[in-house]
């Protein structure tokens, strides 16, 4: 049997344990996800190993996680009986900088951004968060497949040394024992240690379970306080409307049921769950640019809740999504700095935005009801898309709506596929006009010409319409021109007819171009009319003028 002894910490750990304690102080409420995060892994391998070897977890199969706190002591315990740890593994596992990622965390902390507690945090540093909020702690631990006398006492106040001890272990798994410091009362109340379960590890798919309380102490009674199910890991034939629903109600900041939803899981290299909702109605702040990250995505790692991430998870046009990723191959203390440029997330972005488009068009092909509410309710910041992701434009422009010279009064309901679908032989051009309303493009003299020769031309008069067309020059092959701009389409006996009225006007043409002067780049004769007898247009490259108006407002 090893002997007691005292070791120091490698040079590297009492680097990363001076660095944690100094820097992770305001976050330092994350030990107990970290604790709770290793409770849960030791869960899963013990799990994993009583596949092949059933005798590891004989006689106690019901895994889960014990969080205890005790006042008098002033300990806060998080227990699992999962898999535990041999004192070689202890020696490795949290005397020693074993992980890479606790090397890159300290490549990252050498230079200017030493205790910088954003950084901080999101390496390989779980265990050693324990020291934030403690003096000393003390872990007691005993492999599964190890004798009763193989259990192993592990201390340190964390300041370079640690003790280890060989003790006599009924049960496997393993305690790690928080001894507060004097300020750090406030996690001695299972109301707050409660909070953070919920809070953060809520959807850890093991039982967390704390003693009931009396007399403002802990009991001998347990009780479960997470759902202990992770909704989205479940196989979808498991799981009902009515889950789906509940669970989208949980997500917080809507008390109405999802429009709809897509759940998908990808294995592979890189393996991940996607479950994703569509709002039935928009946040009244939708449209005012701003998203607020806590209405979005949630990124889960393992069933372990990271951080809302819906910046890094969607584009800006798709911020009406609500949901949860659940990656498992990132980094469990991965950063948003980090998120933001990494590989393995543009390629879950990639495939959150596939997801939602493809809800979208199923709405839009199979639910025209359903289809129309979310169109309402998300058409315009939809058309974002269409100058944000240039890649899925034209995905996002088969998705679009408008009113139009043949459709229904102001109901956005052509689709530029009807639209082509009714173009006339020869017919080369998608035509539309945008103006501040509806009506002001219905009446528009500017349409009188392709009345007369029955072309449909589409009437956008949202706000974001005129911005949004210019990134849409073309679809599905066919330019989409503007009825405001350029000539209008003519066939040649229209044109003869032109050049015969120009010669005829010239003197008339000249005039006006001397009375009108600056104020007008030309003055032409054109096919353009029926009825009124003039109008301005635009030359090809002008702005509309309810545009140049949009950008004065915005002080441009
Ligand atoms: P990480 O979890 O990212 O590996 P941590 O610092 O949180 O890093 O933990 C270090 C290692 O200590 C773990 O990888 C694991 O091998 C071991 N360990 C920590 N807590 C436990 C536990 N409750 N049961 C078994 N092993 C544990
Ligand atoms: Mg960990």
């Amino acid at each position: 049997n090893a002997p007691a002894e005292t070791r120091k910490f490698e040079a590297e750990v009492a680097q990363v344990l001076h660095l944690v304690t100094h820097s992770l102080y305001s976050h330092k409420e994350i030990f107990l996800r970290e604790l709770i995060s290793n409770a849960s892994d030791a869960c899963d391998k013990l799990r994993f190993e009583s596949i092949a070897n059933p005798a590891l977890s004989a006689g106690d199969s019901e895994l889960h996680i014990d969080v205890s706190w005790d006042p008098d002591a002033r300990t806060v315990t998080v227990h699992d009986n999962g898999i535990g740890m041999t004192r070689d593994e202890v020696v490795a596992n949290i005397g020693t900088i074993a992980s890479s990622g606790t090397k890159r965390f300290l490549e990252a902390m050498s230079g200017e951004q030493k205790a910088d507690a954003r950084l901080i945090g999101q390496f390989g540093v779980g265990f050693y968060s324990a020291f934030v909020v403690a003096d000393k702690v003390t872990v007691i631990t005993r492999r599964a497949d190890a004798p009763e006398s193989g259990g192993v006492k592990w201390e340190s106040d964390g300041k370079g040394e640690y003790s280890l001890e060989q003790v006599d272990q009924p049960q496997r798994g393993t305690s790690v024992i928080l001894h507060l410091k004097a300020d750090e009362d406030e996690f001695l109340k299972r109301w707050q240690l409660r909070s953070l379960i919920t809070k953060y590890s809520d959807h850890v798919a093991f039982p967390i379970r704390m003693p009931q309380e009396k007399d403002d102490k802990p009991t001998d009674e347990f009780e479960t306080i997470n759902a202990a199910s992770a909704l989205w890991t479940k196989p979808k034939s498991e799981i009902s409307d009515e889950d789906y629903q509940s669970f989208y109600k949980s997500l917080g900041h809507d008390f109405n049921d999802a429009l709809a939803w897509t759940h998908n899981r990808v294995e592979g290299s890189q393996s991940f769950t996607t479950l994703l909702y569509l709002p039935s109605q928009p946040p009244f702040d939708l449209m005012m640019g701003g998203r607020d990250e806590r209405k979005g995505l949630k990124l889960y790692i393992k069933r372990v809740f990271i951080m809302d991430a819906a910046e890094e998870l969607l584009p800006n046009y798709l911020r009406f999504v609500r949901g949860v990723v659940d990656a498992d191959d990132l980094p469990l203390n991965v950063s948003r700095e980090i998120l933001q440029h990494n590989r393995q997330l543009d390629r879950i972005k990639a495939a959150c935005v596939k997801r939602v488009l493809d809800l979208i068009e199923k709405l839009a092909r199979d639910e025209p009801e359903k289809f129309h509410t979310f169109y309402k309710a998300f058409g315009n910041t939809l058309k974002e898309g269409i100058s944000e992701d240039a890649n899925n434009r034209e995905r996002i422009a088969k998705l679009l709506r408008f009113a139009s010279t043949k459709g229904e009064g102001t109901a956005q309901n052509v689709s530029l596929d009807d639209y082509i679908g009714r173009m006339a032989v020869g017919q080369d051009a998608i035509w539309y006009i945008t103006a501040d309303s509806y009506a002001a493009a219905a009446g528009s003299p500017q349409l009188e010409a392709f009345k007369a020769k029955d072309i449909e031309v589409l009437l956008m008069s949202d706000r974001i319409d005129e911005w949004m067309i210019g990134s849409l020059s073309e679809y599905d092959g066919k330019k989409l021109k503007s009825v405001a701009k350029g000539d209008v389409p003519l066939d040649e006996a229209d044109k003869k007819k032109q050049e015969e009225a120009t010669k005829e006007a010239e003197p008339l043409l000249k005039k006006l171009k001397d009375l009108l002067g600056d104020r007008v780049g030309d003055v032409k004769v054109s096919a353009r009319l029926t009825d009124s007898p003039s109008c301005l247009a635009l030359s090809d490259y002008e702005m509309a003028p309810h545009l140049a108006r949009l950008l004065r407002e915005a002080g441009q």
